[in-house]
């Protein structure tokens, strides 16, 4: 039988770096996942295998210790780990998106002080973007940043930062009007802060609080926090690029491939809702035979195995086209849709397949189907994909009458 979810035209060395993390899923994550998620317990074991494999340095150039690899290797590895324990992508992808930030926009120092440490996992990142009061809105944000002599005065409050407990290098956006003239655009007086502080909660670093944990629905066992600024000094030469003003557009360039990688994991999850809803449809008897013998149910594997394969040959355009070098912002904002809605479906009908037991905090559904959600808000939510598909085609398709 063909499997789900094949990519063609794939390296030797992409072959056998997903073969490794196949393994790894398989045998290190999926195994545990649940347990762990339960307890939202964190799993240190599983990140020191990661470091082993080398995966927090997969798209760090190979100048720095990392991999080198492209973004379609990075999105194939966490569609694997996706398909074992969302929680542990999560814990890669903020990383993975400081790590670009640092490599497409950082100055040399930046690039020589942080990347071999990240390719090595030492040194672990997340990214604040969100405030309380807003998230889509990114242009509406209140944190500031104001100059002090050689160093900036941040305050302010950031809310949903994946890893803020665990990383030691938040890159923040701030707002930072200094150097532009009242009135000049939002979007061109914000700066994003490299900001290194300890791991942990509490006040981690003078003028830096991260308060805790926040208690979610799914998505558990990775730490998702708020991080507060009162007083917070920063050295110039930790502003992003050594330029103030370039903060919103070095995000959504971060967020961009973020965003493919969000599709990545869309995949992932149906693609084990797949597998335990075909599984269980042959296992399970109704009305003297196996349910996977009823057309409805047949019907609905279908359904759902269609889903898989299209949301996988999005995400893997999305990533070729990043890697071509040309702008993806459609394609990702289309593949991030798509992927996450359909792994909603596909995970809510891998739930009904299982009738009572779904319901069951004994049967992995159950998990699947609470993690599922955060892939329709994270990264931008479908509304906000579907602005940024929709301005983009009214750009090809201009009315030339
Ligand atoms: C578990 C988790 C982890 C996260 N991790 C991070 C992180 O690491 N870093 C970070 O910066 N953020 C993070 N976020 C925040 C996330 O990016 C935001 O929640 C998301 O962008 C949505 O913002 P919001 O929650 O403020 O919703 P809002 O922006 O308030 O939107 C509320 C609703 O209104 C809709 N809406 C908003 N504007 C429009 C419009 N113009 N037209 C139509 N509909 C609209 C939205 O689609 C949504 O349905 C995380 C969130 C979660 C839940």
């Amino acid at each position: 039988m063909a499997r789900l979810a094949q990519t063609a035209g794939l390296t030797d060395i992409q072959q056998e770096i997903l073969s490794t993390v196949r393994d790894f899923v398989d045998k290190e994550i999926i195994p545990v996942a649940t347990e762990l998620e339960h307890r939202d317990e964190y799993p240190q074991q599983i990140v020191d295998g990661l470091k082993e494999l080398g995966l927090f340095g997969l798209m760090i150039p190979e100048e720095y210790g990392g991999l080198g690899e492209s973004l379609l290797t990075y999105a194939l590895c966490v569609e694997e780990i996706a398909r074992g324990w969302m929680s542990v992508s999560g814990i890669i992808n903020t990383h993975f998106i400081v790590a670009y930030m640092l490599k497409q926009h950082g100055t040399q120092e930046q690039k020589d002080h942080f990347l071999p440490r990240m390719a090595a996992g030492d040194i672990r990142g997340a990214f604040s973007m969100s405030e309380p009061g807003l998230g889509s809105d990114v242009s509406a944000i209140t944190s500031k940043a104001v100059k002090d002599g050689e160093e900036y005065v941040l305050n302010g409050q950031k809310m949903w930062l994946t890893n803020g407990g665990t990383s030691s290098l938040v890159a923040v956006l701030v707002r930072s009007d200094e150097g532009h003239p009242e009135g000049t655009a939002p979007h061109k007086s914000m700066t994003t802060f490299l900001v290194e502080k300890e791991p942990g909660f509490g006040e981690v670093r003078p003028g830096l609080t991260i308060p805790g944990k926040i208690d979610k629905m799914g998505y558990k066992g990775v730490d998702t926090t708020e991080l507060i600024m009162d007083g917070l000094r920063i050295p110039a030469n930790r502003v992003l690029g050594g330029e103030t003003g370039r903060g919103f557009y070095q995000m959504m360039d971060g967020v961009e491939v973020g965003r493919v990688n969000v599709a990545a994991r869309g995949c992932g999850v149906a693609q084990r809702a797949f597998e335990l809803g075909v599984q269980y449809a042959q296992q399970r008897h109704t009305f003297g035979k196996p349910i996977a013998q009823h057309q409805a149910i047949q019907f609905k594997l279908a359904e759902m195995a269609t889903k898989v394969e299209a949301a996988h040959a999005m995400m893997v355009n999305a990533a070729r086209k990043k890697d071509s070098g040309e702008r993806n912002d459609l394609e990702a904002g289309m593949a991030k849709y798509l992927a996450s809605e359909y792994c909603k479906e596909v995970v809510e009908d891998a739930f009904r397949i299982h009738g009572g037991y779904g319901f069951s905090k004994e049967y992995e559904i159950e998990r699947l189907y609470r993690e599922a959600p955060m892939l329709l808000i994270g990264e931008g939510t479908a509304e906000i994909q579907k602005m940024i598909i929709g301005r983009r085609l009214l750009e090809e398709y201009r009315f030339q009458g």
